[in-house]
């Protein structure tokens, strides 16, 4: 049962973390799409939620409100939606915060960037477009529609993410595709690439990132879809880090025989 809870925010366009981007936008606490590797559920720390991560969602009413009328700050700097939400997760459809969030962005200039999982953002292309500097990503994990019920339950099929992908480049905005996290034996990069070159100018590539309590989420997804998985993901995970070196230079290679754009975003064990 979804607890969707309506609150507001003091503030709304925070400094990021993330490698690529200056600003981040969040307009919720929480995501429907409920991915099972989902590093953000550490965000259950700052809220006094005790469901399960997916199970609420903290709405930032007040989200657009909170975007200045008039500022210089923004102008040309990153600005991303969203790091620890999917900004056009299934709620977005009845709050539109997003978009309302997108229309107070337009004045401010700043090079937007939106990575998502749902075709939902074709609906703010007419928004999207605005922006001089545009980018919009869509993840993809797999090309099977039957791994992607298993590990993002409600976000688009992948069908929708490669059609949307076709419709964004058409309207001219510039595209990538998010390849992660590479899940072990299951995702076939190769074949995700090959399937949306036509509609993609850059590939992001992360590795499954299983540290704290990741590793018990990715543990009941393999026992309960994949058990005999199990021994080789514990192989991977309390070994060395042969296995993703590997995969590593294979992609490196991969991408500049096929002169591909593409970051390779790996976690290491230190
Ligand atoms: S779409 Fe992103 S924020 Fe939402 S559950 Fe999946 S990984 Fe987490």
């Amino acid at each position: 049962m979804l607890k969707i809870i309506e609150i507001r925010s003091s503030s709304i366009i925070t400094k990021s973390n993330l490698p690529e981007a200056d600003y981040v936008i969040n307009p919720y606490v929480g995501c429907m799409h409920r991915c099972f590797y989902c590093y953000a559920r550490f965000m259950k720390r700052f809220t006094n939620h005790k469901e399960d991560w997916g199970d609420f969602v903290d709405v930032k009413i007040n989200a657009p409100q909170l975007v200045p009328e008039k500022t210089q700050k923004y102008k040309g700097k990153e600005m991303f939606l969203s790091s620890v939400t999917d900004a056009y997760h299934p709620l977005e459809k009845k709050y539109e915060l997003t978009r309302k969030i997108l229309q107070k962005l337009i004045p401010l200039e700043p090079d937007l960037c939106i990575q998502t999982k749902s075709d939902l953002v074709l609906r703010d292309i007419d928004l999207i477009k605005q922006f001089e500097n545009r980018r919009v990503g869509f993840t993809i994990t797999t090309l099977d529609d039957g791994l992607r019920r298993e590990i993002e339950p409600f976000a688009s099929s992948v069908e929708n993410r490669v059609k949307a992908l076709e419709k964004l480049k058409e309207n001219g905005i510039p595209t990538y595709v998010f390849i992660g996290p590479i899940l072990p034996f299951l995702t076939d990069w190769k074949k995700i690439v090959l399937a949306t070159r036509h509609c993609t100018d850059h590939y992001m590539f992360e590795n499954l990132y299983v540290s704290g309590e990741l590793w018990k989420c990715t543990e009941n997804w393999l026992k309960k879809y994949h058990s005999n998985l199990l021994d080789d993901y514990r192989d991977i995970y309390f070994s060395d880090n042969k296995f993703w070196d590997k995969m590593e230079k294979e992609i490196e290679a991969f991408c500049r025989k096929q002169k591909i754009e593409c970051g390779i975003y790996f976690h290491h064990k230190k």
